[in-house]
């Protein structure tokens, strides 16, 4: 099982990368130009990315001094759509929006390796009535979802609400895949019911005990975005789920450590014109 082995490097590589700051933390404002989601959501960048407004009535944005809130307008518009039905459905009354995109995309410094291309965004999963105060934003208390066991969810924290939301999402026809913890996804298994089609773009990933992570399929005139194959058929409730909850088979050794691909070259040109421009 490779995949404990994968978190064990995910936990390394993004301590190596605290102390590396990457070029694309350097890009301060957005590249002008017509909106272009540019490579793969992990090896990425993104031309003409916009800023989510932060004063708005049914979301408020997290962590605002990371300068993490840019992206394709297609996402902006997502967001806008998912906060308008949350309120009109009397889920809650705010959507907490997380970690988006760098003025310019590209890799961070820390946290994940996706992000890259402008159509990724973390929600996080509680709905707060009250909008939270600046300091609250600034360091947001996460609500961990998942039980200390790991397998499955803390009952005194999940609400109806919680799966509600995701379903939402996962039912955005621009939504292609929605990441969650196993023990998240295994509690939507065990409460969606006999409307089940939604829960294929709902995918077990490491972490996400508290936050929903959405991508966005590519916009259509992105020309030189790169699609993911689109998520295996049947609600992922069976055997694959399950796989996550195994323990790691003796003798399965660590991957190898692969160096990052190299940049779409539409992106590291705009790097090196950025970084001689300075
Ligand atoms: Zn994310």
């Amino acid at each position: 099982m490779m995949r404990q082995w994968i978190a064990g490097l995910l936990a390394l590589a993004a301590v190596q990368a605290l102390a590396a700051p990457t070029p694309w933390q350097k890009i301060d404002r957005p590249v002008p130009g017509d909106p272009q989601a540019i490579g793969a959501f992990a090896n990425g960048c993104i031309i003409g990315a916009q800023p989510l407004q932060l004063e708005a009535a049914n979301y408020q944005v997290l962590r605002p001094d990371q300068r993490r809130y840019f992206g394709h307008p297609d996402l902006l518009l997502f967001i806008a759509r998912l906060s308008n039905q949350v309120r009109h459905l009397q889920l809650g009354n705010q959507l907490l929006v997380g970690d988006m995109a760098m003025p310019a995309g590209g890799r961070f410094n820390s946290g994940h390796a996706s992000h890259q291309s402008g159509l990724d965004a973390d929600i996080w999963l509680q709905l707060p009535q009250r909008r939270w105060t600046a300091a609250q934003l600034l360091n947001p208390q996460p609500l961990d979802l998942v039980a200390t066991n790991g397998r499955d969810i803390n009952p005194g924290l999940w609400q109806p609400q919680t799966a509600m939301l995701i379903k939402l999402a996962a039912e955005d026809p621009d939504v292609t895949r929605i990441f969650v913890n196993p023990a998240i996804k295994k509690q939507l298994c065990r409460v969606a019911g006999t409307d089940r089609g939604w829960l294929t773009k709902v995918r077990p990933w490491f972490g996400h005990r508290a936050h929903m992570h959405v991508r966005l399929r590519c916009p259509a005139g992105s020309l030189e975005c790169q699609e993911q194959a689109p998520p295996p058929a049947g609600d992922g409730c069976g055997a694959e789920l399950d796989s996550w909850f195994l323990p790691p088979k003796p003798g399965a050794g660590p991957a190898p450590v692969k160096r990052p691909p190299p940049l779409p070259p539409s992106c590291q040109a705009l790097l090196d014109r950025h970084l001689v421009a300075e």
